[in-house]
């Protein structure tokens, strides 16, 4: 069974909704004339509205027929402070911020499945949609579950979807177990002793600390991680120093680690800490290691998973459905939601566009009445 028509002859105003929140980016926890706007449709479908949750969170239930059952479907509100390249005329209006992800897409399908289903409500059960804000780096998920979200509603499974650039337009892309990986963050603060660039024997130099720092780091991956298994470790940031003949006192070292599984996460960390002070000991130096663990990964769970591959195949067909497609060390804060309940993540395709967070990046608009057809049939299937 193909795209619903009725979504694809509505294909006009879901873009026109579309670009008007492109030209409207907003970033995280700011996104208020986004969350109003899709509010004030929700309220027009006739959607049962909830009070705003994680500050500009925006959730609203619709339910047909006598079955208990709930799920949830996800989108996400933010833009990026980018300043965008392109020259379309619905560009961003807030100078530099940019709807750099596509969520002005997301946003805009799910509120296209939103309208569909409170026209026609064929289907069984109840279904929120929860539009989160702060998807990107500040954890707008978190602290939807810290605000008590699946406390406040009982939940069944959660869905969400992201679009993927060079994944063809009319494909899906799944698969169970790990999608994206955990995001951590790392700040290292070496102390060594300033003084003359001439008189190196006389300093302890935090600069030639830092560089046997990074190739060790290395090693970690490369040494201590199973090759089966996938981790990364990148340094992102140096600082030290103002002048070509001063030795500094202290240079500063950040990061990021991203790893699939807890127990990689806790020996990263380990060997992380152990190799900066006993390299810094070795010099003679000492140093301040500050570890923030971001965001968990993002695991699909296998019933949930099939779900997903069973509503898509009747969108696109089976054969459009790539199926245990690899991780991405990226990551998403879907799994905060994916912690507290079953659920699934999929990612659908942009076709050959600007990868994602590009200042030439624009979600592609032919996809809108597939992510759409995708979540009503979803639901349909889902509540039955
Ligand atoms: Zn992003
Ligand atoms: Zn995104």
């Amino acid at each position: 069974m193909p795209l619903i028509n009725e979504i694809v002859n509505n294909k006009q105003q879901i873009q026109q909704w579309r670009h008007q929140l492109h030209s409207i980016p907003e970033i995280a926890f700011q996104e208020h004339k986004t969350a109003d706007f899709v509010e004030q449709k929700l309220k027009n479908f006739g959607l049962k509205m909830y009070p705003r949750m994680a500050g500009t969170g925006v959730i609203a239930s619709l339910s047909a027929g006598e079955n208990k059952k709930a799920i949830a479907l996800r989108a996400d509100l933010d833009a990026l402070p980018i300043i965008e390249k392109n020259n379309m005329h619905y560009c961003s209006t807030h100078k530099g911020m940019m709807h750099a992800c596509g969520h002005d897409g997301h946003t805009s399908m799910l509120l296209g499945a939103a309208f569909y289903l409170s026209q026609h409500k064929n289907f069984n059960g109840t279904v929120y949609f929860v539009f989160q804000p702060a998807e990107e780096n500040e954890g707008g998920g978190r602290k939807l579950v810290e605000e008590g979200f699946f406390k406040k509603f009982q939940i069944d499974a959660i869905y969400g979807m992201h679009n993927w650039p060079d994944l063809e337009v009319g494909k899906f892309a799944i698969r169970s177990g790990p999608v994206m990986a955990a995001y951590d963050v790392f700040d290292i603060t070496i102390n060594g002793k300033g003084g003359h660039a001439a008189a190196p024997h006389k300093t302890i130099d935090p600069i030639v600390i830092s560089g046997a720092i990074i190739i060790a780091l290395q090693n970690i991956i490369s040494r201590q991680i199973n090759p089966l298994d996938s981790a990364v470790i990148s340094i992102t940031k140096i600082r030290a120093g103002d002048s070509y003949n001063v030795i500094p006192e202290t240079a500063f070292l950040s990061g990021t680690v991203r790893t699939f599984h807890p127990h990689i996460q806790k020996n990263i960390i380990k060997q992380l800490k152990h190799i900066v002070k006993s390299i810094c000991k070795t010099y003679g130096a000492t140093a301040e290691v500050e570890y923030q663990k971001r965001y968990p990964a993002t695991i699909n769970n296998i019933v949930e998973t099939e779900n997903a591959i069973s509503a898509a195949s009747e969108v696109v067909g089976d054969n459009n459905i790539i199926k245990n497609s690899p991780p991405s060390l990226g990551s998403e804060d879907f799994s905060f939601l994916l912690n507290e309940c079953k659920g699934c993540y999929i990612s659908i395709g942009n076709g050959s566009s600007a990868s994602l967070h590009n200042s030439y990046y624009d979600f592609n608009d032919d996809i809108l009445p597939i992510g759409v057809s995708y979540w009503v049939r979803l639901t349909q299937s889902q509540l039955s």
